[in-house]
């Protein structure tokens, strides 16, 4: 099995010529950020992933998680691995300096979520988790609650949760039914959560559920939904976890991935009702939530990218030792690497890898520049990329997770179907990333059926006339980045087309936007990254006369555009076609045909 190297020198590069991070340093917010400060974090968070997180993957895999007298056991290694987490600091890096964070832009922390993932992504999920809750509680939770629980959130001594689904409201929320029953000043909670990420664990001495429930006189659907905190422990007047809190763990999941992270079935209110307390408006609970949704998804499709990247180091690392086979101007058998399709394989891993990193690490830009903008108009005008981005940089990374994965399996051959090389146990674990935090078709019917639709396609306009613009350039780097350059302009091309097609023909066809979601996501997923692997051929171009320039990391740079635009962006013309095909034949059949 390999060991984990953070690609520390790609990161950089990705934050600062394609997340644009000089935008964000130039935030009044981020006065005391530098680029050398960052390169210190990222170095620092590669040694901890690698040496200290990486070692606990195979392991936590192996051990898995029980419940014992209903309390959940995750293995030691990684109880152990989370002390060491908080004491280095790193659960509050990118978050509010008021409550102890260290106010990091996400641009910079999202590097480090993926390192976390790609390290060992049962574990990331439970400070991932808590992230989202304390930005969900910054945003909407009283000045009281703010103080009694988000300080020891950011320390990590607590962790959090995030309770939404129940077992006939998944991707649907509106049918939820958990009850909340006023109390005084707090509620008593009542009902049953299934699949709850890290729901319960005894690596903190307590639990901060954030959960979705109703109040008695809420209206039916989505509209009738609050969000309450429900402790684990309550607290006693000091502020310090006291009385245990009526919310247990019933079972947890076996599941095909992620088993050392407990995904557990939480009873609320089995013995009288769990306390809780209102977290924002009554009913207004899910636009609440969606601050912790939001955040979580972005996260997730870092988990793609870090999943991705360890796949695709194991499988270099094959690749160069096994010998199979011959290979023309070469005596005897020769590592496998040389061979044309497993170099071609390798390549579509790495392309995609930094394609899913480049949407990712921009959208955290996109972000960073819209909650810290000096001025209203910027703040909408990012804020609208970072909406239109967030569902492409959810889905296509855990797409590309499962290709690159299932990939890294292929060049290992028989070995990558046999657990002991951990090829398998990669594949395993990304699996989950396109069904949770809204599966990855939940995502696609936001990104065309809203986000595209809302404001009849301004914010996607805007963003391919960007996109165009990096025309000029590549018309004068010449021959050698023509084929770039074409492929870019083909992509975006189609990207009109579609995007039109989807604006104009939702009353010809109904069920149009629903049936081409998929490919449309996939589309501008893969033009997005090939215009990201365009910038980044321009900036390794540029960078590459300079004093002391790493020549061969920038020339491999180009390399992996020249291979993007060959071997991936012809996708885009196909998933064009196809979300353009509209609905007939897919509604064709009738349900008993199936
Ligand atoms: C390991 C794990 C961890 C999880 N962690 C958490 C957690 O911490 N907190 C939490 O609240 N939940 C969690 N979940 C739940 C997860 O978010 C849901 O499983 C997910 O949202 C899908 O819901 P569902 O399983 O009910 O599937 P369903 O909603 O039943 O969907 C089944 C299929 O139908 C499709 N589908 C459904 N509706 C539509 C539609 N309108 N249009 C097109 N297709 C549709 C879906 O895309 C999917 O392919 C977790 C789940 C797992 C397995």
């Amino acid at each position: 099995m390999a060991d984990y190297v953070a690609p520390l020198k790609q990161m950089r590069f990705t934050i600062e010529h394609l997340a644009e991070f000089q935008h964000v340093l130039a935030l009044p917010d981020y006065n005391a950020v530098d680029a050398e400060m960052a390169a210190a974090v990222l170095e620092e968070a590669g040694r901890f992933a690698a040496g200290v997180l990486a070692p606990t993957n195979w392991v936590g895999d192996r051990k898995g998680v029980q419940v014992i007298d209903n309390a959940v056991q995750v293995p030691a290694e990684l109880t152990a691995a989370y002390a060491q987490f908080c004491e280095a600091g790193w659960p509050g890096i990118a978050s509010n300096p008021e409550f102890g964070g260290q106010g990091l832009p996400k641009t910079l922390s999202i590097a480090c979520d993926e390192m976390w993932a790609a390290a060992n992504v049962a574990f990331a999920l439970c400070p991932e988790l808590s992230q989202g809750a304390i930005l969900a509680l910054e945003r909407h939770a009283t000045d009281e609650l703010k103080r009694a629980y988000l300080a020891k959130l950011i320390g990590g001594q607590w962790t959090g949760t995030m309770c939404l689904t129940e077992p006939q409201a998944g991707s649907d929320l509106s049918t939820l039914t958990t009850r909340a029953q006023p109390q005084g000043d707090r509620y008593l909670l009542t009902g049953r959560k299934i699949y709850i990420t890290w729901g319960d664990h005894p690596m903190t001495e307590n639990i901060v559920h954030l959960v979705l429930a109703r109040l008695p006189d809420a209206p039916p659907g989505t509209k009738g939904i609050s969000l309450f905190l429900a402790p684990k422990y309550k607290l006693k007047a000091d502020g310090s976890p006291g009385e245990r809190n009526d919310v247990f763990a019933v079972s947890v999941e076996h599941k095909l991935g992620i088993h050392a992270s407990p995904t557990a079935v939480l009873a609320f209110g089995d013995h009288g009702g769990a306390e809780g307390y209102l977290i924002g408006k009554a009913n207004e609970g899910l636009a609440a939530m969606f601050t912790m949704m939001n955040y979580m998804r972005l996260g997730v499709g870092a988990q793609g990218v870090g999943l991705s990247e360890r796949a695709y180091q194991q499988a270099v690392g094959y690749a160069r030792e096994r010998k199979q086979g011959r290979a023309p101007g070469e005596k005897g058998v020769v590592a496998i690497i040389r061979h044309p399709d497993i170099r071609r394989t390798l390549l579509l891993m790495r392309a995609l890898t930094q394609a899913s990193r480049a949407i990712c690490y921009y959208t955290a830009s996109c972000l960073d520049r819209a909650s810290h903008a000096a001025d209203a108009e910027s703040a909408a005008t990012w804020q609208g990329r970072a909406e239109l981005l967030t569902p492409i940089a959810k889905a296509f990374p855990t797409e590309v997770g499962q290709e690159v994965t299932s990939l890294g399996i292929q060049v290992h051959g028989g070995m990558g179907y046999v657990e002991e090389t951990g090829a398998a146990q990669y594949y395993r674990d990304v699996r989950i990333a396109s069904i949770y935090e809204g599966t990855n078709a939940i995502q696609a019917i936001d990104l065309a059926g809203r986000k595209l639709l809302r404001d009849g396609g301004a914010v996607v306009s805007a963003f391919v006339s960007e996109m165009r613009s990096v025309d000029p350039r590549l018309a004068n780097a010449g021959e050698d980045l023509a084929v770039v350059r074409q492929a870019l302009a083909r992509g975006l091309d189609e990207v009109v087309l579609c995007s039109t097609h989807l604006l104009t023909g939702e009353k010809r066809d109904p069920e149009l936007i629903s049936a081409a979601a998929f490919n449309y996501l996939m589309l501008l997923g893969t033009v997005i990254g090939g215009w990201q692997l365009a910038r980044g051929a321009l900036a390794a171009g540029a960078e590459s006369g300079a004093p002391g320039a790493d020549r061969t990391f920038l020339d491999t740079q180009v390399l992996l555009a020249k291979f993007y635009a060959e071997q991936v962006m012809p996708r885009a013309l196909a998933h064009g076609a196809a979300a353009r095909a509209g609905s007939a034949s897919i509604m064709a059949l009738s349900v008993e045909q199936f």
